[in-house]
């Protein structure tokens, strides 16, 4: 039974694991401040150094921005590849930090025990349980589990500048069977959740142009079009009265959830009362006949990002505008197609100009489609059992309103399908000041991967 004695060897080596988490935290790794440049690559060096040390073949390698971390080893079984960032977040404003930010602890808490500092959670604590599953294989059975590849990112919080270069340069190398990317959160506290689906954007903002120059309200307003209300009216008709998109063929590509995944849905104890209320909001405003879960999901979005025309300033000034604004986003899910999607909405407001009016488009802004896992592949019912196993509660396929970049780069560069495993809370604060992460998502996230290697790896 090697897994019942990696798992021992875990929970007796905790405060070791602890403490080098607490040694690469101390690195100010701060990707999008240049002052941080060298403490960057002094988080890439301390990660290569611990990963050679474990037997893997690893290195940094150069980009035109801060360092990757490549580190290899070879074994049977799939080849899988790990994905984690080293870098961090900013700690502006630092006076809320109750304390300082690079300087680590545990600090018990109402909810038990938490490593507190900037990155335990995003993203050097959620990586370094992968990092401990492997340590612990390695000192039970003398090797490390499977045919692994590490790949560590260094500007993750910055726009990730280098990644898609990165990605080609070293596709051959970087094409594996699966990803497995502990960057994300549990749906509710102790459920172990595995990020299926991710819902893709398409961004659009255009102009509305009326009159050849700005007018005099008392000399033209009547007989002028009024680009303010002839853009309020468009607006309204992008949705119907039960919060459809009314755009015409935009719901292609979209699909309705299956029954099998719905049922975890239900049962991933999500509470839409107070995820409601969190926003100051009684009910779900969106699409009917879906749950807010649902509608934040697998349900696409058209949403009005930003509105404005005309006077701005202080007291009034009796203007009718020449022309008036607006930013779109729409989430994306299924097969829906950006440039689909894109056509229909300019379509849409194109056919319903009034005489006189016409509409400018910002045409550099792109889109992205959804990133879907194909959650059919054996697995992923692995690590579900896996996880289950581990916190002794049904595991969930969830799906996630935003976007995680790098899935869906792993599919459209590689042809990877991902893993988004991760232990993170809600309440963890990534970003934020004082951010945290529970010393049970750090022990149990070490476990659970043990579990899942055991299953998936060679
Ligand atoms: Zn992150």
């Amino acid at each position: 039974m090697t897994l019942d004695a990696v798992l021992t060897h875990i929970d007796e080596t905790l405060p070791e694991a602890t403490e080098r988490l607490m040694e690469v935290l101390r690195i100010p790794s701060i990707s999008t401040d240049p002052a941080f440049k060298a403490d960057c690559a002094r988080a890439a060096d301390w990660m290569v150094a611990e990963l050679a040390a474990l037997g893997f073949k690893a290195e940094v390698r150069p980009t035109p921005g801060h360092p990757m971390v490549v580190a290899r080893h070879e074994g049977p079984g799939p080849h899988l590849l790990f994905y984690g960032h080293y870098d961090v977040q900013p700690v502006d404003p630092l006076n809320l930090w109750h304390r300082a930010p690079f300087e680590p602890a545990i600090e018990e808490t109402a909810n038990g025990p938490v490593i507190r500092g900037r990155g335990s959670s995003d993203d050097k604590g959620q990586l370094m349980t992968f990092v401990e599953a492997c340590r612990a294989y390695k000192a039970v059975t003398g090797t490390l589990p499977g045919n692994l590849t590490i790949f560590l990112e260094g500007e993750e919080e910055s726009g990730s500048p280098s990644l898609i270069p990165f990605l080609n340069q070293y596709k051959d190398e970087l094409s594996c069977d699966l990803a497995l990317i502990c960057d994300t959160g549990m749906v509710s506290p102790g459920v172990p959740s595995i990020a299926g689906q991710l819902r893709g954007m398409l961004k659009e903002e255009f102009t509305l142009h009326g009159p050849r120059i700005d007018l005099h309200s008392g000399h033209y307003g009547g007989p002028a079009l009024n680009p303010l209300r002839e853009i309020s009216k468009l607006i309204a008709s992008f949705h119907d009265e039960d919060g459809r998109v009314a755009v015409e063929g935009f719901y292609e590509g979209v699909h309705e959830v299956p029954a099998e995944l719905k049922r975890q849905w239900e049962n991933c104890g999500f509470d839409e009362h107070e995820y409601l209320a969190h926003a100051g909001m009684t009910v779900a405003h969106g699409e009917k006949g879906y749950t807010a879960l649902e509608q934040q999901w697998a349900r696409p979005t058209l949403e009005i990002n930003g509105l404005w025309g005309g006077y701005q300033g202080a007291g009034s000034k009796t203007v009718i505008p020449a022309e008036a604004h607006c930013k779109i986003t729409c989430r994306l899910v299924g097969d829906m197609d950006p440039t689909h999607v894109r056509a229909a909405v300019r379509r849409h407001v194109e056919a319903r100009l009034p005489t006189d009016a016409r509409v400018t488009w910002d045409s550099d802004i792109d889109g992205a489609p959804a990133a879907v896992m194909d959650t059919s592949r054996p697995e992923f019912e692995a690590a579900r059992q896996a996880l289950s196993d581990e916190w002794n509660r049904e595991a969930v396929i969830v799906g996630m309103g935003g976007s995680i970049p790098i899935a869906y780069y792993f599919k459209t560069i590689l042809g990877m399908d991902a893993l988004l495993i991760g232990y993170a809370n809600d309440d963890d604060a990534i970003h934020s000041p004082n951010e945290k992460y529970d010393v049970k998502s750090f022990h149990k996230g070490i476990r659970s991967w043990a579990r899942v290697l055991d299953r998936i790896a060679g």
